[in-house]
């Protein structure tokens, strides 16, 4: 329904009474002087000419305000001007006189035109001076009272009346305008809001009703009305909202709540909030008043929220995790059906609001209150610590607590709850049961940790148990000891009955070490033959455990029925403020343990202070060492091999120098040893080859010497590293050098440690084409069967027989006799440290003819080598 709308154009204003009366007004004075020039022969003097033209002037100004009515500006003072214009204009024409009558009746159009445009109260003043003159110019002209009285009265009376009706009005208007404003105000806000808003009669006949109508239920009210459409509502629905529109229609003021599906026009039910108010005693409204809300969105968000819930709930429940969720005070909000469980409730409800203490103590059994009090306790203080800094607590592992879960393992995460304000609120707690995990990660721990023949404590856990007991007593003054056993000769017993037998003596052997010593001392399985104990004891009390291990150990095994008598060598160390770190204090053991074995073994010693000095000094140099290839600190020397017949020169011998900053200029005697024990001498050694390789192509270019060759000395170490054929071979390939010009020199000593292993080692090398040689022969205890199976092709003979020639007859007997081996075997010689001419004579003379020595030359640089290539005879023998 449309009410009819009040404009602005249809409401009649005073202003436009008077800019109608005024005209009028202006064109009767005006008619009236034509009328009464025409019929009375009125003479004109400039007094009524002046007058007329003004009333013409007037008329004009009328005209305009009635034609252009927005151009012309009307105010108080004008209006009162233009009268006083009008009155004068009335005086002098009845004065003059060309009004031949009276002058009321025009004063009377005045007083009925001018208040229209005026304020009430200057209204009144002007209507109340309009009767004065009117009065005045009544005496003026004679007029008798009886005349004049009713034509003021008249004046007067026709004068309040135009005042009255302005205000009357005036006050319409702007009554009217008010409610035309307010209608619009409604208007907008029924148009803007999504609530139906609707009025509708006793017959429920829809009186009004806003544009909300036709979004919500899709007819418009045009619709409606014209096809006499009814609301449809919802089977389930239609009784209990009839219901309450009868009650409302029926109870005066009263109003109702309905939530009901209403059906749209194109079919789909929606479901509304309706309020109805019974407005039918107030009658502005006379109706019943509707406000109806479409909720199909947020029923929507109800049943999705439903929903979300009902899944959230099985995902929690299905979930084998136990999953809690606590507010800030640390009481349970939330919990999952796995934790329930756990602690024995049956539901959510029955958890909720309770804290960690008074789960955990309703589950205690008697005497184990406190100890559950202080694990609530701390899971209570992680709980805050979370809510607190807003951080996560991750991977937090406990063991079980009650007697059916202590074998199991949890592990927890804690995170944050935040509101939408990003605000904690509480925390969410998520703890899975790992315990399958736990004890796969403990078996391979203790698998990494233990020997798998005896169970002991392997090396690693010896390091870590070292590691501990030194930390702890930095601060407590315990004494560390540290016992270090070697089994004396043990490889020959696994030679002589087998492995299997072996790992018996050990077995047994654990046994009776474990027996001997109290239950806390460390014992550890160290290597195959070594074992290690740990004990918090004085030096005294160390020798006095070393003598009974001794004792036990050295006790007879019968084994399969073998008997054997197996001995051990102990080393003692006492922690001391410079041991720094576990190898330190194993080390010291170590050298201890090698001096019990160099004094007679099956004995203990106790680590000394020299040893010690010895020890660290090597350990320093060997770190030294490690380094001293790539600081370019390292550099090779020549040392010729010149013909004892004519004094050329045959060939060099390359002997490695160090310079170390520390340590100063080294002889490799020093250093050699100590970069074999530590492997250093590989990469060494190698180096060497390179440089040796490098050094002959160059030389080869340039001095076309035949059969020039350079020694490069070899340790058992380089050899016995299983890449070491593959690496020689590269140099030689990367090089472009002949084999056969190289020759490797390996110290006899060495050769004879290992001779089977150093045939075959050594054949290898030999089918490459290398030339070998065995170095400082006569100081080691060669067998004469493994010295006819070497591949070599050179002896040297040691400087200490080349020494004793002329002084010493058996050393001259010694060089005799491995001259005559060498010839047997066919092997050329070469006589070391030839330092006189004397012995040059003397070897000579037994058949050497090949020397290296002081003689000829010391080791000297690359350089100084070159400049003897280029004589053809540096040397001139006596
Ligand atoms: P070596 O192979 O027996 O080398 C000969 C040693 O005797 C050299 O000592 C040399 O300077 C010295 N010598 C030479 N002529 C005479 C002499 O007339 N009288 C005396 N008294 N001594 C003489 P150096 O250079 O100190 O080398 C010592 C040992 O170090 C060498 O003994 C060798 O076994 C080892 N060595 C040197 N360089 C290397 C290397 O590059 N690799 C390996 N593995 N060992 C090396
Ligand atoms: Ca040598
Ligand atoms: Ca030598």
């Amino acid at each position: 329904m449309k009410t009819p709308l009040l404009h602005s154009g249809e409401t009649i204003t005073t202003n436009e009474i008077f800019r109608l009366a005024s005209l009028f007004l202006y064109i009767i004075l005006l008619l009236h002087i034509v009328l009464a020039a025409a019929t009375q022969h009125i003479s004109i003097t400039a007094a009524s000419a002046l007058a007329i033209s003004l009333l013409t002037l007037l008329f004009f100004v009328a005209l305009g305000r009635y034609v252009w009515p927005q151009v012309v500006a009307y105010g108080q003072s004008r209006i009162l001007f233009e009268m006083a214009v009008v009155i004068a204009v009335i005086g002098l024409l009845t004065l003059r006189p060309i009004l031949p009558s009276v002058p009321l009746p025009w004063l009377i159009g005045v007083a009925g035109v001018f208040p229209l445009a005026l304020g009430t109260g200057i209204a009144l003043t002007a209507v109340v001076s309009i009767g004065a003159i009117g009065l005045g110019l009544n005496a003026q002209l004679g007029m008798p009272l009886n005349d004049w009285l009713p034509n003021m009265y008249a004046t007067l009376f026709v004068g309040l009346l135009a005042t009255l009706l302005a205000k009357a009005l005036n006050t319409n208007t702007t009554a009217l305008s008010q409610a035309y404003k307010n209608e619009r105000r409604f208007d907008a806000i029924a148009r803007a809001t999504r609530h139906i808003f609707m009025i509708v009669d006793a017959k429920y006949k829809i009186m009004y009703a806003n544009p909300a109508l036709q979004e919500v239920i899709g007819y418009t009210l045009e619709e409606i009305k014209t096809n006499n459409i009814n609301a449809v509502i919802h089977p389930d629905d239609v009784e209990e909202h009839n219901k309450k529109l009868r009650y409302l229609r029926d109870t005066p003021q009263s109003s109702i709540f309905s939530r009901h599906r209403t059906q749209h026009k194109d079919g789909h039910w929606i479901w509304v909030e309706t309020s109805g108010y019974n407005m039918l005693h107030d009658d502005a409204i006379n109706g019943l008043v509707f406000s109806i809300e479409d909720i199909n969105a947020r029923k929507d968000a109800e049943r999705k929220l439903a929903e979300e819930h009902t899944l959230l709930r099985a995902v929690l429940d299905l979930n084998p995790s136990m999953i809690y969720a606590k507010d800030t005070e640390g009481r349970f909000t939330i919990s999952n059906l796995s934790y329930q469980r756990r602690f024995g409730y049956t539901s959510e409800d029955s958890l909720r609001g309770k804290t960690a203490y008074e789960v955990f103590l309703k589950q205690a059994s008697k005497g184990h209150e406190i100890e559950l009090y202080d694990i609530a306790d701390e899971l209570h203080r992680q709980d805050l610590q979370v809510i607190q800094t807003g951080e996560p607590l991750e991977d937090l592992e406990i063991q079980g607590i009650w007697e059916s879960d202590m074998r199991s393992w949890y592990r927890t995460n804690k995170y944050p709850l935040r509101d939408a304000n990003d605000n904690i609120v509480g925390v969410l707690g998520i703890t899975r049961d790992v315990t399958d995990r736990k004890e796969y990660e403990m078996r391979l721990e203790y698998q990494a940790l233990h020997d798998s023949l005896t169970g002991l404590p392997n090396r690693r856990f010896l390091l870590k148990a070292i590691t501990e007991t030194m930390a702890a007593s930095h601060d407590k003054h315990s004494r560390l000891a540290l016992l270090f056993c070697d089994l004396d000769f043990f490889k020959s017993v696994n030679d002589m009955h087998g492995h299997d037998f072996g790992d018996k003596c050990l077995l047994e052997l654990t046994r009776r070490i474990l027996a001997e010593l109290p239950a806390d001392d460390f014992v550890a399985r160290f290597g195959g033959n070594e074992f290690v104990v740990l004990t918090n004891a004085s030096m005294l009390e160390a020798r006095t455990k070393a003598e009974m291990l001794l004792q036990a150990v050295s006790r007879q095994l019968i084994i399969d029925d073998i008997v054997v008598k197996i001995q051990t060598s102990i080393g003692i160390v006492l922690q001391n403020p410079e041991h720094k770190n576990p190898s330190d204090l194993i080390r010291d053991a170590d050298a201890a343990m090698y001096q019990a074995k160099e004094r007679g073994r099956n004995r203990a010693e106790i680590f000394d202070a020299t040893l010690q000095n010895n020890a660290t000094k090597r350990a320093q140099m060997d770190a030294a060492l490690r380094f001293a290839l790539e600081r370019n600190e390292l550099s090779v020397v020549y040392q010729p091999k010149v013909s004892m017949i004519d004094g050329t020169v045959k060939g060099f011998e390359l002997l490695l120098r160090w310079d170390s900053p520390v340590y100063g200029s080294l002889s490799p005697t020093e250093f050699i040893p100590i970069a074999e024990t530590s492997g250093v001498i590989v990469s060494i050694g190698l180096w060497v080859l390179r440089e040796a390789c490098k050094q002959l192509n160059i030389w080869q270019e340039k001095y076309p010497i035949p059969d020039l060759t350079i020694a490069v000395n070899v340790s058992m170490r380089q050899l016995l590293q299983s890449s070491f054929l593959s690496d020689v071979t590269t140099i030689l390939e990367n090089t472009g050098v002949s084999p056969s010009s190289i020759e490797l020199e390996l110290t006899e000593t060495s050769a004879m440690a290992n001779p089977l292993q150093t045939i075959e080692n050594l054949s290898m090398l030999k089918r490459l084409g290398l030339r070998l040689a065995l170095d400082d022969f006569g100081t080691g205890y060669s067998s004469l069967a493994y010295l006819q199976k070497l591949p070599i092709d050179v002896l040297k003979i040691d400087k200490a027989f080349v020494h004793g020639l002329g002084k010493n007859p058996s050393d001259a007997e010694i060089v005799r006799l491995i001259l005559a081996l060498a010839q047997t075997l066919n092997l050329e010689t070469v006589a070391e440290g030839v330092e006189t001419p004397e012995h040059m004579l003397r070897l000579k003379k037994m058949g050497c003819y090949l020397g290296q020595g002081y003689a000829f030359s010391q080791a000297i640089s690359a350089a100084e080598a070159e400049e003897l290539l280029r004589h053809a005879q540096p040397f001139i023998l006596a």
